[in-house]
């Protein structure tokens, strides 16, 4: 890896990518993946990705909103990306070979002679990577990642591992959840590189396949997600596969709950099983679980990291047992948002704090747990979904006079997408329309699992926020 990716680091650059250039990856995961975010990274260039499920819509908004003018797509998305209008790239490459595009197979016979890392770069302030997320409220975002930001987590995942290796354990892992995800790239697939473990890497994940994977190559160490371990806890499959080389399961990307994980970890006989906390705005880790198989606490803030709880509405700040907001500082947390120095700022308090919009509180140990999520944010299977875009989807249908999108509690995928809906006078549609227009326009975790219901009216605030608590309580029920 080390010499492909100062290869295809000098082929990016006889190409012409320079230090401050944006180069989007749209693809499932593949070895190729991590040689391109060096080489590109080593020019001073940031990375960008998205899902490689992307509808043409979805792939035109990402791609002028990032601004990228490389582009690498996987042979599987040729067609979508094909279909998506005003895309304003300079330049597109392939994973494999597609004719009209220039496979990256040939970065890997340059002359890497020339190689070397540019010294201009500015690892505090220069951008590194950036994915979407759609943090508090709102449409996706970049989220714009330093080569600090990215180092600090390698730092701290350091320290914690002189205290208790939950990182660090087991020699071979696997490389299952999105690259496109901050997860799946820092957590997953970097760590694993910097500390020198095998990575199994797969492109997507099918019941089967999966455990047979797991079975195959003797996987010591799982990063997941819930709704994974969720199968791996009850799925009668499980019985068909050996998967005694399981040892320690990792989960982050939404909340696990403590029962589920207790029965994964009987059933596979798991050593260690742990829950963190993290978002793309701090680089992918933000909490870290104590020693011992304790589930039910997302644990202690990462080494440098501060944390506090505070009250939304009357600022104070919250002592020991008591529920509120957490806010986060430290060097894992974002620049901002690409191109959005208002949205940067309403996110960050006055005290340079993130907010999470996660509530919870600590206790008199200091372990962190989270009860609720005050941002609009839905997860469904850890995929973010963004209640702005699906509403903005929603509101163009002809017979929506207003929507409101909230999710539902669901035991296998975390939550489902349901839609609110008031209609316009005189005008008949029904919830299976409403579905099948959305459905048509969103990539698979965006769909509107959670069904729609119509209603008289929205509750909002006078500044014409919608209530999305009030809803959640009286539409949320599964
Ligand atoms: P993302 O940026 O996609 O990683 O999403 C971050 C959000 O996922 C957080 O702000 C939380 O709302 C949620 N999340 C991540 N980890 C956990 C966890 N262990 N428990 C509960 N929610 C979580």
């Amino acid at each position: 890896m080390y010499e492909l990716s100062r290869r295809a680091s000098c082929a990016l650059r006889k190409h012409g990518l320079r230090k401050g250039d944006v180069l989007a990856i749209i693809s499932p995961n593949t070895l190729d993946y991590p040689i391109i975010q060096l080489a590109a990274m080593a020019i001073g260039a940031t990375i960008t990705a998205f899902n490689p499920l992307s509808t043409p819509k979805e792939i035109s908004y990402l791609l002028n909103d990032s601004g990228a003018r490389f582009v690498i797509l996987h042979p599987f998305v040729i067609k979508n990306y094909e279909a998506a209008e005003n895309k304003g790239v300079d330049e597109k490459f392939v994973f494999g070979n597609v004719d009209g595009y220039t496979s990256i197979s040939s970065f890997y016979e340059e002359d890497d002679s020339t190689f070397m890392v540019d010294e201009t770069i500015d690892v505090k302030e220069d951008v590194a990577m950036m994915f979407y997320s759609s943090g508090t409220t709102g449409l996706p975002k970049g989220v714009m990642l330093s080569h600090r930001n990215i180092n600090s987590i390698f730092g701290m995942a350091d320290v914690i591992n002189e205290l208790h290796p939950i990182f660090f354990v087991g020699k071979v892992c696997f490389g299952l959840l999105p690259f496109y995800h901050i997860y799946g790239s820092i957590l997953v697939l970097f760590l694993r590189m910097v500390t020198s473990k095998k990575l199994i890497i797969v492109p997507r994940f099918d019941p089967e396949g999966f455990l047979a994977a797991i079975q195959k190559y003797k996987i010591e160490m799982l990063n997941l997600v819930p709704p994974l371990i969720n199968f791996l806890a009850k799925s009668p499959l499980v019985d068909n596969f050996d998967l005694s080389s399981v040892s320690s399961v990792f989960s982050g990307g939404a909340s696990l709950s403590p029962e589920v994980g207790q029965l994964a970890a009987s059933r596979l006989n798991l050593q260690l099983i742990y829950q963190g906390f993290g978002m793309t705005e701090t680089t992918g880790a933000c909490h870290f679980p104590p020693p011992g198989k304790r589930i039910d606490t997302i644990g202690y803030p990462l080494p440098s990291m501060e944390c506090k709880i505070v009250d939304s509405e009357s600022k104070k700040l919250m002592g020991p047992n008591e529920v509120g907001e957490l806010r986060v500082r430290g060097p894992n947390v974002m620049l901002g948002y690409w191109k959005k120095p208002k949205e940067t700022s309403e996110t960050m308090d006055e005290d340079g704090f993130l907010r999470t919009g996660d509530i919870g509180y600590y206790d008199d140990e200091g372990l962190f747990y989270l009860v609720d999520r005050i941002k609009e944010l839905i997860k469904y299977k850890g995929y973010q979904v963004a209640p702005a875009e699906l509403e903005a989807i929603l509101n163009g249908h002809p017979a929506v006079l207003e929507s409101a999108v909230i999710g539902v509690k669901n035991e296998e995928a975390g939550e489902l997408p349901r839609a609110i809906i008031v209609k316009r006078p005189n005008q008949d549609v029904t919830a299976e329309d409403l579905i099948t227009y959305v459905n048509e326009k969103v990539s698979p975790q965006k769909k509107l699992r959670g069904g729609v219901i119509f209603v008289a009216d929205v509750p909002k605030l006078p500044s014409g926020k919608i209530l999305r608590r009030a809803l959640r309580e009286q539409y949320g029920k599964a």
